[in-house]
């Protein structure tokens, strides 16, 4: 059986001697997208990501796919036409990792943008699909939402508009897009950081570093996509010495508080009351994520911190829509922050500038892509594959035909998936067939979707791996399937992306990284040296 560090020396060995068409640079989604889209149209694909998968921005979004309302009041209604449809596309091709979600917008005495105005943009929001969303929307009275969100401010409430959009998890969409491409023939490697570029005889020789060892090699290829999100300046200076300025990068922080503290049943959409900027307090598993803020950042790091302010900035909104939750600093039981890859637009403040996307030409055969959202991740990939192109010798345009069939490919959990229904179903089959917990079958369903009894079949193979961690019972074997078959190479690996143990426990897993670390050891050829390496790392990483 090929075990997976065998597996990872066959992948670098494979990097080392092809010469690609296209090498991508960056494993968030919007690398993914174009590894995707182009394995799907036989393009030689390699992809290599410096740290995890999704482990850039990609991981530390609001987790929404949404059209984004607030767009269309700064007028930006192509974007959100684009993105309301993507949602309903993603939802298709991967129904487990899409959950519908009501989103309440209240609306207080004087406040933007009024109840007029805010009726004319869900009507706006919805025609946009042609009415076609998750669910209806409908507009509530101040007694109505007093009455659905316990707790909420009462004082100058005037009513508001419920409105669907849906949310996600961002690392396994991005992963389940690497491991599509992958299963269309793509090489894809995490922890391989480009560091050098240079042309030879027509072809980029492209100098990384194995970062899990620190060995050195070139990649060649005859193109390169650089989706490096809000490291796209930095990476542009590697092909283009005197490349421009073209990102301006912001950060965003969210915080996590526990049910206990506050809990809402449907997202709520708040202006917050120092600047009136748009966040949201969205339920989770185990909590409520309140997020986010904005604000420039010069140099963008691979781990962004967390800082007070932000925390601050956070809770005041929290309270001030909560009055009687008081909630301080230590109710916070998890945070992150993420850098949005923003193209510059030095003219507004930071949450107006443009979530568009652009492609840029770097250098010959080498395009970027900066911008965009998550959600839209399916038109970055085919904008900047577009662009690609003309520079590859192999490939024709695809048939119209071709294109319907990969418009309708579903990601490898979504296949015979054809809604929530089905996954709701194959829940209660799960938990009796297994003897699991209600909560432990729907986290294996949700997560894997049609992979779940793959996952299963892993976990009853190992000793202790239908053992469950945590709130929402995350299998033991799960971890040991993240090792063997979605590329997981480290602890952090496991409790951030491939499990959420970060996002849904309150001590972030701490209490069980160790047992999840000894589990996984015997198949990365962990020793207990190692073993204490990864548990500490995870720890430095949490609160
Ligand atoms: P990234 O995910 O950052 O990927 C780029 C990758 O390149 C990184 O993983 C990085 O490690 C890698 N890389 C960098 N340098 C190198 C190198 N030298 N060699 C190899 N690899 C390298 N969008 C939505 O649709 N919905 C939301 O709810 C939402 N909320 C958001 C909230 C916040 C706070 C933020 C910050 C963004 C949010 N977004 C949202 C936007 C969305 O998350 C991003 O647009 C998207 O994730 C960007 O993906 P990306 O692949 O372009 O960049």
């Amino acid at each position: 059986m090929t075990t997976p560090v065998r597996r990872r020396r066959e992948l670098l060995a494979r990097a080392q001697e092809k010469t690609f068409d296209l090498l991508v640079i960056g494993g968030g989604i919007t690398g993914a997208g174009i590894a995707r889209q182009a394995a799907w149209m036989n393009i030689s694909m390699a992809l290599i990501e410096q740290a995890d998968f999704a482990s850039g921005t990609s991981s530390r979004s609001s987790k929404l796919l949404h059209g984004g309302l607030r767009y269309l009041a700064q007028g930006n209604f192509r974007l959100v036409r684009e993105a309301v449809r993507e949602r309903m596309a993603v939802y298709k091709a991967a129904p487990h990792l899409v959950r519908p979600l009501p989103f309440l917008f209240p609306q207080f005495e004087g406040n933007y943008p009024g109840m007029i105005r805010l009726a004319i943009g869900i009507w706006i929001y919805h025609a946009m699909i042609g009415f076609k969303s998750f669910g209806p929307h409908q507009r509530l009275s101040a007694a109505e939402i007093e009455k659905s969100i316990p707790g909420i401010r009462t004082a100058g409430l005037d009513g508001g508009y419920q409105y669907w959009d849906a949310q996600t998890d961002d690392a396994r969409l991005t992963l389940e897009i690497i491991l599509d491409a992958e299963a269309l023939g793509a090489t894809a490697l995490n922890r391989v950081r480009l560091l050098a570029a240079r042309q030879e005889n027509g072809l980029w020789i492209c100098d990384v570093e194995d970062t899990s060892t620190a060995a050195e090699f070139s990649i060649r290829t005859q193109s390169v996509a650089v989706a490096v999100g809000p490291w796209m300046d930095r990476m542009a200076r590697i092909f283009d010495a005197e490349a421009l300025r073209r990102m301006r990068p912001t950060q965003g922080v969210h915080i996590l508080i526990p049910s206990a503290r506050l809990s809402v049943p449907t997202a709520i959409v708040l202006l917050h009351p120092d600047d009136q900027r748009f966040m949201y307090a969205i339920p989770m598993e185990s909590g409520t994520l309140i997020g986010t803020t904005d604000t420039d950042c010069s140099e963008p790091a691979v781990e962004p911190t967390v800082d007070n302010d932000s925390i601050d900035y956070l809770l005041r909104a929290a309270n001030h829509f909560f009055p009687d939750k008081k909630l301080r600093r230590d109710d916070v039981f998890s945070m992150y922050a993420g850098l949005r890859p923003l193209i510059l637009d030095d003219d507004v403040t930071a949450s107006k500038v443009s979530r568009e996307h652009a492609v840029y030409q770097l250098a010959t055969n080498v395009v970027a892509i900066g911008g965009g959202k998550l959600t839209t991740w399916r038109p970055m990939a085919n904008d900047a594959i577009a662009q690609i192109l003309p520079s590859l010798r192999t490939t024709d345009t695809p048939s119209k035909a071709a294109d319907r069939e990969y418009r309708d490919r579903p990601l490898p959990g979504g296949v015979g998936i054809a809604d929530r229904e089905v996954l709701a179903g194959r829940t209660a089959e799960i938990t009796s067939g297994y003897g699991l917990s209600m909560e432990s079958a729907e986290t294996v369903v949700y997560t894997y979707g049609a992979r779940a009894d793959a996952v299963l079949a892993t976990a009853q193979s190992v000793a202790g791996g239908m053992k469950t961690y945590g709130r929402i019972g995350v299998l033991a074997g799960a971890f040991v399937f993240n090792v063997l078959h979605e590329h997981a190479l480290t602890l952090d690996d496991l409790m951030r992306r491939r499990s959420r143990l970060y996002y849904t426990e309150y001590d972030q897993g701490r209490a069980v990284a160790r047992e999840i670390a000894e589990l996984v050891a015997p198949h990365v050829e962990w020793d207990d040296s190692r073993v204490d390496a990864e548990v500490a790392a995870y720890l430095e990483l949490c609160l």
